[in-house]
């Protein structure tokens, strides 16, 4: 069974809130909640690939707001070895 992500900016971790509001801009001037569509504009249809965040306004990938709870992201730790150094 497929789990909702959870929606917050890469950069601060803050959610959208309800009210928050993005502009297609400069196509279309609509003005809608990003995070209903997927990022598409309900007014041309453009699917814009990054989104601003109104908490620290730094631009990231949209996808990259959404975070899976079964998202193995974190970087796997390599244990590396290497042959001791014996004094000459
Ligand atoms: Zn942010
Ligand atoms: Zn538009």
């Amino acid at each position: 069974m497929a789990k909702e992500p959870e929606i917050f900016c890469p950069a601060c971790k803050k959610s959208p809130r309800i009210e928050d509001r993005w502009v297609c801009k400069p196509s279309c001037g609509t003005v809608w909640h990003t995070f209903w569509t997927g990022g598409v504009c309900p007014g041309c249809g453009h699917q814009w690939t990054e989104t601003q965040c109104p908490a620290c306004v730094v631009t990231s990938p949209h996808k990259d707001w959404y975070h899976f709870p079964d998202d193995d992201t974190e970087i796997e730790k390599v244990t590396t070895e290497a042959p001791e150094v014996i004094g000459a």
